[in-house]
């Protein structure tokens, strides 16, 4: 018997068995990417510990229903509401309008996802489509006394209004020094105040601004996520995703708007992934050296989907260090993977992996353990007691987790790294450099190829 799926719960900060609302069907909301420039690799570390989630549900038979939005306006560079809109600056930056900015980097960030393996959400909603939908509650909760305005500046939600507001991110909002969490704004109530709708500056045209009840504007980043969550899942649904970044501010704000709005109980779990983190460096930003891409990684030569194997090789919940050598080890571990797919082919259908399936499914079911699902694979493919087409028909089950495309693996897949020893020991053995030809060798062993010298140069051989 397999183990019940269990999560952890920001909110309850503790491990639960995931009951859905509904029997069988499970509605998941995961934050969306802020389309003003690429998504760098720590971004896409979300995505892809969403997807196991999806998977893992999936996995468990439930139907899931899964809304992402796209923010496209209102999401400024400081969570404060002050600075500019991010997509703002992406076109000032690019000399192209808010709108050409905002479509470009959601055509690429929709790539990057297909590149990972995730499976796209059933509901792609872009914020400046739902316009009407975030003035509606902001209405709601204004009628409801939670708002107040602060003049040429905005509509503000009052926070002290809401008593749970704390909850979420475990704040002590009154023990904080000022500007610990958010800079302070002229006319704000309480500190944690945050704008629901910003009101166009008088002196300025902005590609992207909307009439409203209050004056010519825009919504705040908070307002789309709760808005377009409910408009797609309900007032109530299952799980919410994102960043631990977002559980400070925007999710403790997200929780306050709807649950304002409704009086009801917005989301069960919510669930957060940690950072990764780039050697020798803090917190992947998208500012400063450390600006990493999937259109970096490709140009190194490795394909994204090394990348997610690597992030597999951590739990979701912790740091992640990035580093090109972490990299390599991972694309070496999926070569090798990917061979054993295809010499698996032939080979008797002796035993069964009945054990291995349960085990991968329980750490699965334990909050996600990816580390743990990887080395129960990799003992699997060392049993001998198993036969290799026995084996083959369990990596590929195990792959509609992991979804490291292996039923894509072809005999003729020699990977680059390994073409470019290759070459390297070509040039090694003209110029007579006997030592470094050697070790060429060793290491194109380690990748699981054997190179032999014949008269017509080098031929290489899998071993397995
Ligand atoms: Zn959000």
């Amino acid at each position: 018997m397999t183990e019940p799926l269990k999560l952890y719960n920001t909110l309850t900060r503790s491990l639960e068995i995931f009951k859905p609302i509904k029997k069988g069907h499970a509605g998941l909301y995961t934050c969306g990417p802020t389309v003003y420039h690429y998504a760098h690799i720590g971004n896409l570390r979300a995505y892809v510990f969403e997807d196991i989630l999806k998977r893992a549900l999936k996995m468990n038979d439930y139907k899931i229903k899964h809304v992402m939005n796209i923010t496209d306006v209102g999401h400024m560079t400081s969570d404060a509401d002050t600075g500019e809109d991010k997509i703002i600056k992406g076109a000032k930056r690019e000399g192209k309008t808010a709108w050409e900015v905002a479509v470009f980097y959601t055509v690429q960030f929709k790539k990057d996802i297909k590149a990972l393996n995730i499976i796209e959400p059933d509901v792609w909603c872009r914020a400046t489509d739902h316009i009407k939908e975030q003035v509606a509650l902001i209405q709601k909760l204004e009628n409801k006394g939670y708002t107040y305005i602060i003049p040429e500046d905005g509509v503000y939600y009052n926070t002290k209004k809401f008593e749970n507001y704390e909850e979420l991110g475990r704040l002590n909002i009154e023990g904080q020094k000022e500007g610990a969490r958010v800079e302070f704004i002229e006319g704000k109530k309480n500190k944690a105040d945050f704008a629901l709708w910003k009101f166009s500056p008088k002196e300025e045209k902005r590609d992207m601004e909307w009439e409203s009840p209050w004056s010519k504007g825009f919504p705040g980043w908070h307002i789309e996520c709760s808005a377009m969550a409910m408009k797609y899942l309900g007032e109530q649904f299952d799980i919410h995703c994102g960043g631990v970044d977002h559980i400070q501010v925007h999710h403790t704000n997200e929780i306050a708007q709807a649950e304002g709005a409704t009086g009801k109980k917005f989301v069960n779990y919510w669930i957060h992934n940690e950072f990764l983190i780039v050697e020798n460096s803090e917190k992947m930003a998208k500012s400063g050296d450390n600006f990493i891409t999937l259109a970096t990684i490709r140009e190194k030569g490795y394909d994204p989907i090394d990348y997610r194997y690597l992030l597999l090789t951590a739990h979701y919940r912790s740091k992640l260090t990035f580093s090109w050598e972490a990299l390599t080890g991972a694309r070496t571990a999926l070569t090798k993977l990917k061979n054993y797919v295809v010499d698996f082919k032939t080979g008797s259908n002796n035993g069964d992996w009945k054990k291995y399936k349960e085990e991968f499914e329980n750490s699965i079911n334990d909050d996600l353990d990816t580390p743990k699902a990887l080395s129960i694979m990799w003992m699997l493919i060392k049993d001998e007691n198993i036969g290799a087409g026995k084996k083959r028909e369990a990596i590929l089950h195990f792959d509609k987790i992991l979804g490291l495309k292996l039923e894509e693996a072809k005999e003729e897949d020699i990977p680059q790294e390994v073409k470019e020893l290759i070459r390297k020991r070509e040039i090694a053995r003209t110029e007579k450099k006997w030592k470094e030809s050697d070790e060429t060798r060793a290491k194109l062993r380690a990748l699981g190829y054997e190179v032999s010298d014949t008269q017509e140069g080098q031929t290489v051989r899998r071993i397995v």
